[in-house]
């Protein structure tokens, strides 16, 4: 699947898992109500879940605050407020996006650590640690005591190298 091309569904394990996350099971299962149903009211929300109102209210604000859904407010001319529920999924879509790059960032900036120091681990395995703070502690750990020898990274960094590119895949505009 192309990310461009990703036309995301509540019935995708991502989007579910987004959900799952970010609201819980209780938001998958309203969200499965709102995308059968919209443009849905909130009133029709609270009376078919069989939950608490207040209950259902939470996450519902929490499922708008994830964007997974939205509402819209009419107020009529005696002051009666409608709520109009409709799902967004193409915000969670870039909001799954954006943590990726988040994670494609970090793994960069760890990429860039592991190709400019060389690090040092005592026998045990205890604390990796860069050459200069090894020279520091005269490359004894400091948990064991033990001497701490130069450790090969080059698998870690093609483990990384791997991870960004498999991550690149991914994201999109
Ligand atoms: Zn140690």
């Amino acid at each position: 699947m192309k990310a461009k091309d990703w036309n995301p569904q509540l019935t995708d394990p991502l989007v579910q898992e987004y959900i799952r996350e970010r609201v819980g099971e209780e938001g998958l299962h309203i969200a499965d109500f709102i995308g059968k149903k919209e443009p849905v009211q909130g009133v029709e929300i609270l009376e078919t879940i069989k939950d608490k109102p207040s209950n259902i209210r939470k996450i519902l604000y929490r499922l708008e605050d994830a964007r997974v859904a939205e509402y819209q407010k009419d107020t009529d001319k005696t002051g009666w407020e409608t709520f109009i529920w409709r799902l967004t999924l193409h915000e969670v879509k870039h909001q799954i996006n954006k943590e990726r790059q988040r994670m494609q960032k970090d793994l960069r900036g760890q990429l860039q650590l592991e190709r400019e120091n060389s690090f040092y681990i005592c026998a045990p395995g205890h604390q990796r640690t860069i050459f200069e703070e090894a020279v520091g502690l005269e490359f004894k750990c400091p948990e064991c005591g033990e001497a701490m020898n130069f450790v090969d990274n080059k698998d870690r960094i093609r483990d990384l190298d791997k991870a960004i590119e498999e991550l690149e895949k991914l994201v999109f505009d």
